[in-house]
């Protein structure tokens, strides 16, 4: 169902219907109110890549979901009302306390750090000074790192409840149930210790994955604890080393989010990914391209807001007369508002039966 927005202009261009037609199309083909039919009540979003999500707080029983663009690591918000939760907070620099300040009131509710690199703890120490805390989850693995010395001090000053976390277990916070579908215990690797989270809010469902690579993907598969989700937010910034087809093809995730820094050093995410996302037919934003990225839900149906306002992710074209290299500087993934109204771009509006 997320095709909605690459098919629309595709047929008419072929056909070269008059514009009329076209409109009149467009009217009818709006108020359908089909499953795979944007809401005709999202308003046209103005095709910039500066507008930043809002900074109001959520409207009553919305829940928002931040996906913060923190360059390459993980810091994901989730609000609720006076209820704030954050799992992993990316590095020490640039930091997630500024962007939270716009939205914790009083405590942050609960602090899940998904496994101890840098890259998801570094921002938590800052996280931890400038905020109150009730409730920590740690998965309980360890580092030699300096940032882990720097955040445990963090951790064991703050006063919080602090809890490691295994499969079974719930977070319960607020009106949120979060669902800890790993580890079962340290016997991995550090990646692959990551707590994995499913929150599921009315019809709508969420997969938090941290850094989990292929290894506890099979884990979770082979107890049958993966849940079918709406919005997916892959694996280990999008590498290779996650997201199995197996597993994507039990989660069958609509909208697939990473989280990786621009340029990064490690090829995040891997084109590889990218094509088995897009084989279960994801859509797919990235905070690399896209920046930070809110997903709002009612419960019934849900919003994916990325700060520029560009299309999903797709691969490059291939050449018919160029072969395939394993050219790593070629791969690039692209985006294209060539395709897309720009009305489609800015807010991906899914009503769910
Ligand atoms: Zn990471």
């Amino acid at each position: 169902m997320p095709q909605l927005r690459t098919t629309i202009a595709l047929p008419m261009k072929k056909l070269g219907i008059p514009a009329i037609l076209v409109a009149i199309f467009l009217l009818v083909w709006a108020s359908c109110g089909t499953p795979s039919s944007p809401s005709s009540t999202t308003p046209p979003v103005t095709p910039t890549n500066t507008s930043p999500p809002t900074t109001a707080p959520p409207a009553e029983g919305e829940l928002a979901i931040h996906f913060i663009d923190v360059g390459q690591g993980d810091a994901i918000l989730i609000d609720l009302g006076e209820t704030e939760v954050l799992i992993d907070g990316g590095g020490k620099s640039p930091g997630v306390v500024a962007y939270l300040q716009d939205y914790v009131d009083g405590a942050l509710e609960v602090m899940v750090a998904t496994h101890p690199h840098a890259d998801h703890i570094g921002g938590l120490i800052g996280v931890l000074d400038a905020f109150e805390v009730d409730e920590i989850w740690l998965n309980g693995d360890t580092s030699t790192s300096e940032t882990y010395s720097q955040f445990m001090s963090a951790v064991n000053s703050e006063g919080a409840q602090v809890y490691e976390a295994r499969r079974g277990d719930t977070i319960q916070v607020g009106g949120l149930a979060f669902n800890v579908l790993h580890p079962v215990n340290l016997s991995g690797t550090t990646n692959n210790n990551s707590i994995v989270l499913s929150l599921s809010y009315g019809q709508v469902d969420f997969l938090f994955t941290g850094d989990a690579e292929q290894e506890a993907e099979a884990s979770m598969l082979v107890e049958g604890v993966v849940p079918d989700v709406e919005v997916l937010k892959v694996g280990h910034h999008g590498s290779n080393t996650a997201s199995s087809p197996d597993f994507l093809a039990v989660t069958g995730p609509e909208v697939a989010i990473y989280m990786a820094g621009e340029g990064n050093t490690y090829g995040h995410p891997h084109e590889e990914t990218i094509e088995a996302l897009l084989a279960v037919g994801a859509e797919i934003y990235g905070t690399d391209i896209h920046g930070t990225i809110v997903v709002t839900t009612d419960g019934t149906s849900y919003n994916v807001q990325p700060t520029n306002i560009v299309s999903p992710v797709t691969l490059p074209a291939t050449s018919p007369t160029t072969p395939s290299e394993p050219d790593q500087t070629s791969r690039k993934l692209t985006t294209s508002m060539a395709v897309m109204p720009s009305f489609f771009i800015g807010k991906a509006m899914v009503v769910l039966n």
